[in-house]
């Protein structure tokens, strides 16, 4: 079976529904608060885990109850938790969720032991990054160990797949050696100045990252409307499926981890990108990040 590291962040989400997200200086009480595991990093492991791929994570937790429980989660999982250093004298990353009764949420993080995942740290999982089929990779870690991440398995011929979330500026020593790029609209425009209003758009933006970085495929997630998939310039727009939304939290992490399983199934790329879109609309209607994650079985059914 083909092999998926993903290499991010681990996190604790500490999640508060509330009618509308608190205004300046507004005090406002939650209806329900629940915590759960979350992090982009993890939250994409699990997802590819869940749905059917063989996943190793490299990542930092912290040298706390949290940490040590999450990481008894991912084994359970089924992924290899080889790559998961306990830090000493830091806290496992958190963020604070507010989740609105639109199903829109507004979100701050604390990195912790996140910021420790540094080229020192990777060195030691040298073998997880160039002996995989794919790499999967976001923008919750120190980015100057994304960038040797992504030279070493593009030199082993791994291939490198970069959710670059949540938006920032990025080197061009990171994006030339990434082949699958899948910013949602806000981060599209953060790498490329075009701002995406409707397909044109989303089209401009995907042209602009094949040409100034050499990127293969582009997925533009575009939430309801679905993804703009551009294969070396050639784009169209793949539906995603109706739902009732509750909590989009996760609906990005969902789809990568189901879109790279299925593409390390030898899937086509539209079939990949369905399956993706598949499993992140199931998320969609469930509450929280990690839990909010469908299995394979529930997400072949909703693509009957
Ligand atoms: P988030 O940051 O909330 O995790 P995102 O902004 O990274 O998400 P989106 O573009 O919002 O990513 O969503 C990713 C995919 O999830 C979409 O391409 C779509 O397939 C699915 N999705 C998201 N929202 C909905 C929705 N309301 N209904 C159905 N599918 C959805």
């Amino acid at each position: 079976m083909a092999k998926l590291t993903v290499l991010g962040s681990i996190n604790v989400d500490h999640l508060m529904q509330v009618a509308a997200a608190p205004k300046a200086g507004q005090t406002l009480t939650a209806k329900n608060y629940q915590v759960v595991a979350g992090g982009k990093g993890a939250n994409q492991a699990v997802a590819a885990a869940k749905l059917g791929a063989e996943v190793a994570m490299i990542g930092c937790i912290g040298s706390d109850a949290i940490g040590t429980q999450m990481k008894a989660e991912f084994t359970q999982v089924g992924i290899d938790t080889s790559g998961i250093t306990a830090v000493a004298g830091e806290a496992t990353g958190l963020a604070m969720i507010y989740v609105e009764d639109s199903g829109e949420n507004r979100i701050g993080i604390w990195p912790g032991a996140n910021g420790a995942l540094s080229e020192e740290v990777l060195v030691h999982h040298r073998d997880q990054v160039t002996a995989t089929d794919l790499l999967l990779m976001q923008l919750e870690t120190p980015i100057e160990t994304l960038v040797t991440a992504a030279a070493l398995a593009k030199q082993a011929g791994t291939t490198v797949v970069l959710n670059p979330a949540p938006a920032q500026a990025l080197p061009k020593a990171l994006l030339q050696n990434v082949d699958i790029i899948t910013p949602n609209e806000t981060e599209a425009e953060q790498l490329t100045g075009v701002t995406i209003n409707n397909m044109d758009d989303a089209d401009r933006a995907a042209k602009a990252l094949h040409d100034q970085f050499g990127i293969e495929l582009v997925l533009i997630t575009l939430g309801k409307r679905g993804v703009w998939l551009s294969n070396q310039g050639q784009g169209k727009q793949i539906s995603g499926f109706s739902v009732n939304a509750v909590d989009t939290t996760a609906a990005g992490d969902t789809f990568n981890g189901g879109f790279v399983t299925a593409l390390l199934e030898g899937k086509s790329l539209s079939d990949a990108v369905r399956f993706g879109q598949a499993a992140a609309a199931l998320s969609v209607t469930r509450l929280g990040a990690q839990s909010s994650i469908p299995t394979r079985a529930e997400t072949l059914v909703m693509m009957e």
